[in-house]
């Protein structure tokens, strides 16, 4: 009878309370969770080459500091959301009119963004532009030790300066129409500098610009290859992140490290990934191609008797496979499909070689890739 009173009293209580926590709910603060959007990383599936780390990187970006409208913990949010592993906030030297506003000075912008970087596991690598006439236009250093030290006047101290602090040096955008409105031209400033080992990299691709030749210096120079976003707004309300991975330069490094980043730079491993378009020297498109595609010859004929072959991307990369002769089809492979490519038992090639018609080693120019049958 005790135990049974106890009963009602406890149900009495429990009806109560929980009357009282509808209320308060509906009537104080109802949290929709449905209107918080879900946060995860985008993966970017792009395969390792030669036992290294496939890093990808965007090592060209504005915030406040300069003359970008976010913050720079925004953009360390950003490229964990995109799928970076790296990147490096490159505010103008000499172009900063948010700065009245908001103080700071040119290391601003890697002090604030370093602590977020930690918390995200994205490497953060100091970098500045160096932003002047053409020639020699703009530049970019990176893992330099004190951006402030490069804000002279002069634009050659200022590069020198950045040099003597141990920077990897671009020449970004050569083809901007703001400076270069009707040709793409390597300067003798940039010929010298290359030469002295003082430049050590050429923007093939900068935003939403493409710029062939300037593949065809990094080829001539042994420089490497690099594409950036160069972005000053909001990434994901620029680019169409639904179709196509932000713009970046995938290095191959040892090690997912700053100094790993470091050494794969300077030995020249990098290459650029744009749209659907890949471009970097012949021997690093190659293992990245060969890492990503498996072909494999079907024991099966189809109905009409023909070799079936299927070849698979595995892969983000998009590759249009132009074929060199007549005796089999071309085709498109979309980023993580499979292709059925039908052979005539008559002609029955032993290997099929193709044009990557997408990618790019030189100046109009597109690697060859062979799988023997
Ligand atoms: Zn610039
Ligand atoms: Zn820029």
């Amino acid at each position: 009878m005790r135990t049974k009173k106890l009963f009602i009293l406890t149900m009495i209580l429990v009806l109560l309370s929980g009357q009282a926590v509808v209320a308060q709910n509906t009537v104080n603060n109802v949290k929709l969770y449905e209107l918080n959007r879900q946060k995860h990383r985008t993966n970017i599936n792009v395969p390792e080459i030669d036992g290294y780390k496939t890093l990808k990187c965007d090592f060209h970006m504005h915030t406040m500091f300069s003359d970008g409208i976010v913050w720079p913990t925004l953009r360390v949010a950003e490229a964990w959301y995109e799928g970076l592993d790296a990147i490096s906030i490159t505010e103008h030297l000499e172009n900063n009119p948010s700065r009245p506003h908001i103080g700071g000075d040119d290391n601003s912008s890697y002090e604030i963004a370093l602590p977020a970087s930690k918390d995200y596991n994205i490497l953060l690598v100091r970098g500045a532009e160096i932003t002047r006439s053409m020639p020699p236009g703009h530049l970019n250093a990176l893992f330099i030790s004190d951006a402030n030290k490069l804000d002279v006047k002069e634009p050659l101290d200022a590069i020198m300066e950045a040099h003597r602090q141990g920077a990897f040096i671009t020449f970004n955008h050569p083809g901007w129409k703001a400076q270069q409105p009707d040709t793409c031209l390597l300067f003798d400033i940039h010929k010298e500098l290359i030469e002295k080992d003082v430049i050590h990299a050429v923007e093939v691709f900068n935003e939403n610009e493409w710029y062939p030749i300037a593949l065809g210096w990094c080829i001539e120079h042994n420089l490497a290859v690099t594409g950036y976003s160069d972005i000053h707004e909001v990434s994901s309300h620029y680019y169409p992140l639904d179709k196509y991975h932000r713009p970046m330069t995938l290095v191959f490094a040892t090690e997912r490290s700053i100094e790993g980043l470091r050494d794969a730079m300077f030995a020249r491993r990098t290459v650029a990934w744009f749209s659907k378009y890949v471009a970097g020297p012949d021997h690093l498109l190659q293992p990245l191609y060969h890492n990503s595609v498996t072909v494999s010859k079907l024991k099966n004929s189809d109905s009409k008797g023909r070799t079936l072959v299927e070849v698979r991307n595995n892969s983000d990369f998009t590759f249009e496979l132009q074929p060199v002769n007549a005796d089999f089809p071309g085709a498109t492979l979309q980023p993580n499909s499979t292709e059925l490519i039908r052979l005539d038992p008559v002609k029955a090639p032993a290997r099929l070689q193709y044009t990557i018609a997408n990618w790019f080693i030189d100046t109009g120019k597109n690697p060859t890739v062979t799988h023997q049958l």
